[in-house]
């Protein structure tokens, strides 16, 4: 059975300009749509396509046929993309592909059956170059009922080097250089910093900012059933993101878990020896550093708390539950908005290298140790890259 997708919510007048423009066709073919995780990046690019190939006005009219099979996800000139773990199954770039498509295939019917999609997970995942492929070749071919066709790359930070080299993002950069005519393309990203500056450059930036807590709470409360506490809870330690808050309705979930480990890398950070720094890192396995991106991301809010719990300003921390510790934890450090600062900084600069091909247990170990530098003494030391061993400290 296929549930019908929420409506889209809030961001009334950017979307009215963007509708506007897109009828008197003065958007690029290129866009890239920008904001916190889960802040709806991918529901405005699949509003834009509904938008763009509406048959009605006002546009999108949610009636056309056109409307209907894309609210469905099922409209032929519509491809999504997103990033999707790797398929064992890959004797040749051909098989490859395939098994890419099939897997992508099963999650567009998951999206289907529930379009609620909540943040959290460790999935090791990437837009492989099999996906660009195949991507290049519909591209290449007449849209099949449209006059457009739409391509949709949701998180397309994950086209950064996968098995060390740019292969993806460099196969997409072409097509984006000569885009085939009636072909749009929309790229999302929650990091954009990482995106290659070619692609970047290419694309017409545009900014989703975060939702008031008001409007997640309703929407909690109407989407998703949850009890007007519950629902006030979630949503105020959602920093305005939908996929936050459905992903905080569930302590036992995704989220709640990625919460803790975040929590447990930053007590080791700050509290314990090097010990307990060297046993945090050995919680992740020798592979997959990609699946630490959402997790490093859960750190920096963390982070924040902290400073925002030490320097005076206690309203404003996103895990209340958490506040005796993060007072306890910050009455022992020199904390100052400058280290905050540049510890969150530093994780950022994590997140970008754990794209890459490093190894999750010394990248932990050597970024728990720069935080504790950061956070902890009173002399900071001057930064190491993140990529050397640790050495273990005095
Ligand atoms: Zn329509």
């Amino acid at each position: 059975m296929t549930a019908a997708p929420p409506p889209f919510r809030g961001h009334r007048s950017l979307r009215t300009a963007l509708a506007r423009a897109l009828i008197r066709r003065e958007l690029p073919a290129t866009l890239l749509i920008h904001g916190i995780p889960g802040c709806g990046k991918q529901t405005l690019a699949l509003w834009i396509a509904r938008t763009r190939l509406c048959e009605e006005n006002p546009r999108p009219c949610d009636h056309c046929l056109s409307c209907r099979r894309a609210l469905a996800l099922e409209h032929p000139d519509i491809h999504w993309y997103f990033p999707l773990p790797r398929p064992t199954r890959k004797s040749s770039p051909e098989k490859l592909a395939d098994a890419l498509e099939d897997a992508r295939a099963a999650r567009l019917a998951e999206y289907r059956k529930q379009p609620l999609r909540p943040n959290g997970g460790h999935e090791v995942k990437g837009i492989y170059i099999g996906a660009v492929r195949s991507l290049r070749e519909r591209a290449s071919k007449r849209p099949s009922i449209s006059e457009e066709q739409i391509f949709i790359i949701g998180d397309a930070e994950y086209l950064i080097p996968q098995e060390a080299s740019p292969e993806a993002a460099n196969a997409l950069l072409k097509l984006l250089e000569e885009p085939p005519a009636g072909s749009r393309f929309i790229l999302t990203s929650g990091a954009p910093g990482s995106l290659l500056d070619t692609i970047r450059s290419r694309a017409l930036p545009i900014h989703l900012p975060p939702l008031p807590i008001a409007d997640v709470a309703a929407f909690l409360e109407e989407e998703c059933g949850a009890v007007p506490e519950a629902a006030r809870e979630a949503a105020a330690r959602s920093q305005g993101s939908i996929g936050a808050a459905i992903g905080e309705l569930d302590p036992g979930g995704e989220l709640a878990r990625e919460r803790q480990g975040a929590l447990k890398l930053l007590r080791a950070a700050i509290g314990g020896g090097n010990e307990s720094i060297f046993a945090a890192a050995l919680d992740f396995g020798p592979g997959g550093a990609r699946g630490l991106v959402d997790l490093l991301g859960t750190l920096q809010l963390r982070i924040r708390d902290l400073a925002a719990a030490t320097l005076g300003c206690e309203n404003r921390v996103v895990d209340v539950g958490e506040l005796s510790f993060l007072r306890r934890a910050g009455s022992g450090l020199a904390l100052t908005p400058e280290r905050a600062a540049r510890a969150v900084a530093r994780v950022e600069e994590a997140r970008r290298l754990a794209l890459g091909n490093v190894n999750p247990q010394l990248f932990v170990a050597a970024l728990l140790l720069d935080l504790r530098r950061t956070l902890v003494s009173s002399k900071p030391r001057s930064k190491k890259p993140l990529s050397r061993k640790p050495r273990p400290g005095p």
